[in-house]
C-alpha cells in the first residue's frame, strides 16, 4: 500500500494579516516516481515571511503560489526512491512544498540540492545557519553593508532567523551590533548569549529614544528587516555615506494596499549620501560554497551560535506560520514533519 501524503492546499489569497483558514490539509497516496524523477521523504519545513508574498498575487521575484495548489516551501528530506535523478538516500535541501512527499528531478527549474554526503550537517543547519538562512545574513551584510570596524550596525526582527546571524558576523567584523526585537526576553538572549552590544525592545513605549542612546556615533549599516515605522527611525540616525540592505519589510507584507510601503524621509538618502540596496538570496547560490564554508569555521570557533524554534508535526505549519507574524519564533523557524495518521 503507498504511503499516505498530507498536503496543504492553498485555497484563497490571503488579505491582511496571514489566516490559516485558507490553507487546506487533503490527504492522497504518495506519488510514484515516473522516469528520470525522484521520491522525497520531506523532514523538516521552512517557515519563511515570504511565504506570505508567495500566496499572494502581483509581480514578485517568483510566481503567486497557484490557487489549489500545494503550498511552496523549503524542505530538508531524503530521497526514498528513484527512477534516475538522485540516489536512494541522498540528503536534499529545496523547494519540495508543505506536504510529506514530493516528486523531483534533476531538471527541475529550481533543482533540489543534494547536501554533500561526507559531511555531518543538521538538518536544521542545513535549513538555517548553513542555507538561505546564513546566506542571506552573510552576502547582504558583507556585500552590501561592507561592514567596517568600529562602526555601528542595527539590524531589526534580530532576534529572528537571518537578523541574529547578522549581529554574530557585524561582531566579527569589529562593529557596534544593535538589534531591535519584539520582547524583552529576546533582547536580554541577543546581548548575553550572542554578543550584541545593545537591543531594543520595539514594543516598548520609548524605543525610538532607546535606540538613539543605543547608537551614540550614529548608524553606519542599517540591515532593513522590518520597514515601516521601524525602518523610519533607522533611517533618521543614518551617517553620512551610511548603507541600507534591505532584506526584507515583514511590517508591511499584510498590507493589501503597496502604494505607501516606503521609508517616510527618503530625502535622508540624497542628503546624506545613502546607499540602499535590495537583494534576494536566490541571486546568490553560485557563490554558497565559499560563504558556507567561511560560516562553518566560525560555528567551530564559537564565533556563531545557531538558533531555531522547532514545532513539531506537519499539520501545526499553518499556525506557526501565523506565529511567525507575532513574533513566536526565535532564531529559525522550523516544523519538524511526523508521520502521516491519518
Ligand atoms: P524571522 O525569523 O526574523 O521571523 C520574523 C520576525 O520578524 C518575527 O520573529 C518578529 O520578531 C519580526 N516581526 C514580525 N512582524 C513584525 C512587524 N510587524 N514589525 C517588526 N518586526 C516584525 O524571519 P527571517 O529571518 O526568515 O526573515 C527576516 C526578514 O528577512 C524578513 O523580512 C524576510 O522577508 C527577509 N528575508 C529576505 C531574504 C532575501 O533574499 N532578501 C531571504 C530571507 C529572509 P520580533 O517580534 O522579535 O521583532
Amino acid at each position: 500500500m503507498p504511503a499516505m501524503n498530507r498536503r496543504f492546499l492553498l485555497r484563497a489569497r490571503p488579505s491582511g494579516d496571514f489566516d490559516p483558514k485558507i490553507m487546506e490539509r487533503v490527504v492522497e497516496p504518495a506519488p510514484v516516481p515516473g522516469p528520470g524523477q525522484a521520491l522525497v521523504r520531506n523532514r523538516v519545513l521552512s517557515l519563511d515571511p515570504t511565504n506570505r508574498i508567495w500566496m499572494s498575487e502581483g509581480e514578485s521575484y517568483l510566481p503567486p503560489v497557484p490557487l489549489n495548489d500545494v503550498m511552496r516551501g523549503v524542505c530538508y528530506g531524503e530521497v526514498v526512491a528513484s527512477n534516475g535523478s538522485y540516489r536512494v538516500g541522498t540528503r536534499v535541501v529545496g523547494l519540495t512544498g508543505w506536504q510529506d512527499y514530493a516528486l523531483v528531478s534533476a531538471t527541475d527549474a529550481m533543482p533540489v540540492t543534494p547536501l554533500p554526503g561526507f559531511l555531518p550537517i543538521k538538518p536544521t543547519d542545513a535549513m538555517g545557519v548553513l542555507g538561505a538562512t546564513g546566506m542571506t545574513a552573510y552576502f547582504g551584510l558583507l556585500d552590501i553593508g561592507k561592514p567596517k570596524r568600529g562602526e555601528t550596525v542595527v539590524v531589526s526582527a534580530a532576534a529572528g532567523a537571518v537578523g541574529s546571524i547578522v549581529g554574530q558576523i557585524a561582531k566579527i567584523y569589529g562593529c557596534r551590533a544593535v538589534g531591535i526585537a519584539g520582547t524583552r526576553e529576546k533582547c536580554d538572549w541577543l546581548v548575553r548569549e550572542l554578543g550584541f552590544d545593545a537591543a531594543i525592545c520595539r514594543r516598548d513605549p520609548d524605543w525610538k529614544a532607546q535606540l538613539v542612546k543605543a547608537c551614540p556615533n550614529g548608524i553606519d549599516v542599517d540591515f532593513e528587516n522590518a520597514g515601516g515605522e521601524i525602518m523610519d527611525a533607522v533611517m533618521d540616525l543614518m551617517n553620512l555615506n551610511g548603507r541600507i540592505v534591505l532584506c526584507g519589510m515583514i511590517s508591511q507584507y499584510g498590507k493589501d494596499d503597496r502604494s505607501n510601503l516606503g521609508p517616510k524621509e527618503f530625502i535622508n538618502v540624497l542628503t546624506r549620501r545613502l546607499l540602499i540596496q535590495g537583494f534576494i538570496i536566490l541571486d546568490y547560490i553560485p557563490r554558497f560554497p565559499l560563504a558556507q564554508a567561511r560560516m562553518l569555521w566560525w560555528i567551530k570557533r564559537g564565533l556563531i551560535k545557531e538558533s531555531h524554534t522547532l514545532v513539531r508535526g506537519l499539520d501545526n505549519a499553518p499556525a506557526a506560520l501565523a506565529g511567525l507574524f507575532r513574533g513566536d519564533n526565535t532564531g529559525k523557524l522550523l516544523v519538524e514533519i511526523d508521520e502521516p495518521t491519518a
